[in-house]
């Protein structure tokens, strides 16, 4: 007999879960672990929303182990999550691996599960000391992630080597390691996601490991605590919530009007399928949402125009993930060598007031306020923000990545530093977008609804003013009863210069000699024959 362990990464479900279907087939005692290591939630793009996401999921997990050895129950969908119960429960029970409602009797028992805070040799090496059975094999999906935990799965992978464990790494959907080249891309994303099964385990085959009194003393010491949960972020963790937002979305009527209203930062928050933190912490697969969409496309309550766009942007998400995978260094650099002499400003105080949302242009600090709040913000107000950062204020989207990433309850490394380098143009191939703040409150906020909600200081102004209050003469802000400076910052820059100065300063790069071979590398490694709107 030997120990199979699942060791979950960023793929916090029970169901269409490879290393899980493949660990329990094996037949052998299983024991699945999720790591909360120091190291990695030490990085600057990880904060307590994302910890408390986390959390919140492995509250699920526990609460919905499944049971071994059984062919009636099932894991994985509770019904009515309350997230509360669900995280006193784990504080005091999941470290401890207790087994609440097994039958013995009947040879049932509740797959362990253990939500450890530890580095992941730490807690190898006290499994492999206190499991009383040697350690197989190690079931995990590839991780798509930041340098750091790349560099920890490297030295896992001697580590496991040297001790004569097997890892078996599962494809992340379907991003495949190392790609060079993207020219069989979209027929292969169409094969996995519509062809391949969904991963679901045989539970009745499947046997549970039985924790030691060591091991459990061990787990109870690493025990990760729960974190305070932000009043302003809605999105809960957990599959339970994810399938929620799903049905809600493709066939409970939220869909409705999706692609009216997705650049639109307030209602986009009801009308958007808001799946992103479900999808970037795996508590829903990607070819769950693909397949569920495909079954339950109705074109009533999801109308056929609608039903595609979104199944594209599906498509694009791990478009991006598989750009990032190919060429990971775009952590750190831009993807265009050709952009290294670009300079850039480093002004601290802009960067600041571009953060807390003091910029004195309404529509950006709207948006920055509101991601900061309540960690989301649409796609269009995104790409604004950066546009805004990189092309007004010339700050290095470097400069830029940490704050965004730890406001976004979805990062996802693999759409976060493609989208950034995007948005902030240092592709040299994609076309260069400059927002202009005040045309897109115009265009998307036409009444400032948006803006008075988080700049409420702009009460008093009426549109055009409210987006633009530069425009008012000193004699009007008397009228109003506002004061410059005092109750909302002036502009921290010209907005038409620098827009200008922006526009010369980018359209001037992308000609340069240096940009266009790189553009000419870029194409061919991440777009290869294939032709997709989003490069
Ligand atoms: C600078 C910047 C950073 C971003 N960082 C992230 C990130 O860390 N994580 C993340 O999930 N998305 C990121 N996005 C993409 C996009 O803004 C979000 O996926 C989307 O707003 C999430 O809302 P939703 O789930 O309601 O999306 P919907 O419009 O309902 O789309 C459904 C799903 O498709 C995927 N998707 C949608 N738009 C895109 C896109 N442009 N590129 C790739 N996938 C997409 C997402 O998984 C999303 O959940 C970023 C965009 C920008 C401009």
């Amino acid at each position: 007999m030997k120990l199979q362990v699942v060791w979950f990464k960023r793929d916090l479900r029970w169901e269409d879960h490879a290393p899980l279907a493949a660990a329990v087939a094996t037949g052998q005692p299983v024991v699945a672990l999720l790591l909360h290591e120091p190291s990695l939630w030490g990085q600057p793009v990880y904060s307590n929303r994302h910890g408390c996401f986390e959390y919140e999921s492995a509250a699920e997990l526990h609460a919905t182990r499944p049971l071994l050895g059984s062919s009636v129950t099932v894991a994985g969908r509770p019904t009515a999550p309350d997230t509360e119960t669900l995280g006193r429960e784990t504080s005091s029970d999941a470290a401890e691996g207790r087994e609440t409602r097994s039958d013995a009797a009947e040879g049932r028992r509740h797959l362990p599960f253990f939500y450890l805070a530890a580095e992941a040799t730490e807690a190898f090496e006290a499994l492999e000391a206190f499991a009383g059975i040697p350690i197989g094999s190690v079931f995990s999906h590839q991780e798509i992630g930041i340098e750091t935990s790349f560099a920890r799965d490297r030295h896992m992978q001697k580590w496991f080597t040297e001790r004569g464990i097997s890892w078996h790494e599962s494809p992340y959907g379907s991003v495949r390691r190392g790609l060079k080249r993207r020219d069989d891309w979209n027929a292969h994303w169409n094969e996995v996601m519509f062809k391949e099964p969904l991963m679901q385990a045989n539970w009745a085959l499947g046997q549970a490991w039985k924790p030691s009194a060591e091991w459990i003393d061990w787990a109870h010491a690493h025990q990760v605590e729960r974190p305070a949960r932000e009043a302003g972020v809605a999105q809960s963790g957990g599959a339970a919530w994810g399938h929620r937002y799903l049905q809600s979305f493709v066939a409970g009527g939220r869909g409705r009007g999706y692609m009216a209203h997705i650049s639109k930062p307030e209602s986009a928050r009801n009308h958007c399928s808001r799946l992103s933190p479900y999808l970037a912490w795996g508590n829903l697969s990607l070819k769950q949402v693909v397949r569920n969409l495909a079954e339950t496309r109705s074109g009533e309550l999801l109308s056929t125009r609608d039903a595609r766009a979104f199944a594209s942007r599906l498509r694009w998400r791990e478009h991006f993930i598989q750009k990032f995978e190919s060429e990971s260094r775009i952590e750190f650099e831009h993807v265009n060598r050709g952009y290294n002499q670009q300079m850039f400003n480093t002004n601290s105080t802009h960067l600041n007031a571009w953060k807390q949302g003091q910029t004195g242009v309404p529509m950006v600090d709207a948006c920055m306020r509101s991601l900061n709040e309540t960690g989301y913000l649409n796609f269009r107000m995104r790409a604004m923000l950066v546009s805004f950062g990189c092309h007004a204020l010339n700050l290095h989207w470097k400069d830029l990545s940490a704050h965004l990433a730890q406001q976004f309850l979805d990062f996802e490394p693999g759409i976060h530093y493609p989208q950034l380098q995007m948005q902030a143009a240092v592709t040299g191939v994609n076309t260069v977008r400059i927002y202009n703040p005040v045309k897109q409150a115009e265009e998307q906020d036409p009444h400032g609804a948006f803006i008075e909600r988080w700049v409420p200081e702009l009460t008093p102004l009426p549109m055009p003013f409210r987006a633009a209050p530069w425009m008012l003469t000193e004699i009007d802000c008397v009228g109003y009863g506002i004061q410059f400076g005092t109750d909302y910052p002036a502009p921290l820059v010209d907005l038409t210069k620098a827009l200008r100065d922006a526009r010369i300063r980018l359209y001037g790069a992308k000609k340069r000699p240096e940009v266009r071979a790189e553009k000419n590398r870029i194409l061919e490694m991440h777009v290869g024959t294939q032709r997709t709107k989003r490069t």
